[in-house]
């Protein structure tokens, strides 16, 4: 059997449960029955591939009960999962990398016909997922562990403690990978979780949670509660008893939450969307910096908050660069998810199909030139299908190079000088990532110091390394994830001062 076969039968033995069972949600250890067929039965919504559109599973819609619920179970479990030993949370956490290892082909195939995201990448983003949950475990013996501030007169040592339940709100692009990449560290913390996964992709979150109780999680620790944003993941922002959200999403998502959290004055830590820049001068390695840019945009489906969607050209290499993007676009494989050939595979929604495949109108009404991919000439019917595009000619006025479109399409600047691609690259209401390509040392240091942007690659793709924080400015976020940072989130700093009994004490009214 060639490996496509090998994983398209993979793929029917491991989504079978799902068409077969209707997916509910996951409170104090249970997985929930969905009665959908009774009179005042579970509430659901339909799953459906990208593919083909077929359906693959009913799913329960969470409601302000079951958010209740899953937030009491959370309570609940929170004294003694926050009083186990950082020894012993590590212990287990490896188990859940454990696990995640073992089934990570399981995890892939679901992946990739919920998302339509392809194999190629799907495979090592289940692993991710385990390296995560190893990364954070081996974190959770020292979560706890603060600073010695001594003065004269008293010893100040900090320490912290989880700081409760918390919500965890993942999207739909790379769903197991990045709700690992929350959930992994809240648990090493100490807290309890509810996590309210994305409704447009929704089947890995339950696998999370079977496994993490296989691996001896104790029930109620993680919870999942599915259903639609504006339902369970209102009641979610809203519950007094969930201290903090960790949101993946939309920017403007994020605004809605904030304002949904205000009246539980909840601490809340926003990852949300991106226009990253990849700025190329003419003393750049061009065969790396072009293949950067091309993976950049095309790897996820072009579904990525950190993808390269404006590529920042100088004028003496631009008609060049544009060439040579041009045409590698042009040779990128799209085709079936789970075709270890394929690059780009279908889109996550009709919806989302629409808006992208949208911009090709709007870049040609605002006089770009449109370059685009080959189609996949088998794409079944019914599916979310799209070739790579490049718009070619824009300036940094345009839609297409100030909006998110969150798809297989990057729009070329071209700029004069460093000042004019320093400018450029800032004038966004995004500040997520950027890429800066050139040859020249100094160079690279004004630039990468230059660019409002959470995170810089100088002649470098995304390649991250766990302890460096990860997060944006501007409308990219709130707050930083990776290494200690999340610690910072997910717990209370707490500072205890001593007094060494030689410090004078204001006698009033004596
Ligand atoms: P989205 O904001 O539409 O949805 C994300 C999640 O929020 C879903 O689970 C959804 O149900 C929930 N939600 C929606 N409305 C809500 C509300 N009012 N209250 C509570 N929850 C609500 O985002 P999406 O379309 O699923 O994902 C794509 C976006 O995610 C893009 O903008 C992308 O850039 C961003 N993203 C950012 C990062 C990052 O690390 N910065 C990573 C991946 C994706």
């Amino acid at each position: 059997m060639s490996d496509f076969e090998t994983f398209r039968a993979a793929a029917r033995r491991h989504l079978s449960r799902f068409a077969d069972v209707p997916v509910g949600h996951l409170i104090g250890g249970r997985s929930e029955p969905v009665d959908a067929g009774a009179d005042g039965g579970t509430v659901t919504f339909d799953d459906h591939s990208p593919i083909d559109g077929a359906r693959l599973a009913v799913v329960a819609a969470g409601t302000v009960d079951d958010i209740d619920r899953a937030a009491g179970a959370a309570r609940d479990a929170f004294g003694s999962w926050s009083a186990t030993p950082g020894t012993e949370r590590k212990r287990v956490l490896h188990a859940v990398a454990d696990l995640i290892e073992s089934r990570a082909e399981q995890i892939a195939v679901t992946e990739c016909v919920d998302t339509g995201q392809t194999i190629r990448f799907m495979k090592a983003a289940a692993l991710r997922g385990a390296a995560n949950f190893r990364f954070f475990a081996d974190c959770a013996p020292g979560a706890a562990d603060g600073v010695s501030l001594p003065t004269t007169d008293h010893l100040n040592y900090t320490t912290r403690k989880p700081i409760g339940p918390v919500g965890v709100i993942t999207p739909w692009n790379t769903p197991f990978m990045l709700s690992t990449w929350k959930i992994a560290p809240a648990l090493a913390a100490g807290c309890t979780v509810v996590h309210k996964p994305a409704e447009w992709s929704p089947l890995t979150a339950g696998l999370l949670a079977e496994m993490a109780l296989e691996a001896g999680l104790p029930p109620g620790v993680l919870n999942v509660v599915h259903g639609m944003g504006d339902a369970a993941g209102r009641a979610l922002t809203e519950h007094p008893d969930i201290k903090a959200i960790a949101f993946v999403g939309e920017s403007a998502t994020g605004s809605a939450i904030q304002a949904q959290g205000a009246p539980t004055l909840k601490r809340l830590h926003f990852e949300l969307g991106g226009k990253n820049p990849v700025v190329i001068f003419d003393d750049a390695d061009l065969d790396r910096a072009i293949d950067a840019a091309v993976f950049m945009i095309c790897s996820l489906n072009g579904e990525r908050c950190t993808s390269s969607s404006r590529v920042l050209i100088q004028e003496s290499i631009h008609d060049e660069v544009c060439r040579r993007i041009a045409e590698a676009m042009t040779r990128i494989p799209v085709g079936h998810p789970l075709d270890p050939d394929a690059v780009i595979g279908p889109l996550i929604h009709p919806r989302h199909l629409e808006k992208v495949s949208g911009y090709r109108r709007v870049a040609e009404e605002e006089g770009a030139t449109v370059v685009e991919g080959a189609p996949w000439a088998e794409a079944p019917d019914g599916g979310n299908w799209i070739a790579p595009m490049l718009f070619i000619g824009a300036d940094n006025t345009m839609r297409v190079a100030r909006e998110e479109i969150f798809g297989p399409v990057l729009t070329a600047i071209p700029f004069a000088d460093e000042a004019e691609a320093v400018a450029i690259a800032n004038d966004t209401d995004y500040g997520l990532a950027a890429y800066v390509w050139t040859g020249d040392v100094g160079r690279a240091h004004r630039v990468a110091d230059a660019i409002e942007a959470g995170m810089i690659w100088v002649n470098s793709q995304n390649v991250r390394h766990l302890p460096t924080p990860f997060g944006g400015m501007k409308r990219s976020g709130i707050g930083r994830d990776g290494g200690d940072w999340s610690f910072d989130f997910y717990m209370e700093a707490k500072n205890i001062a001593i007094a060494l009994d030689n410090h004078a004490i204001p006698k009033l009214g004596g």
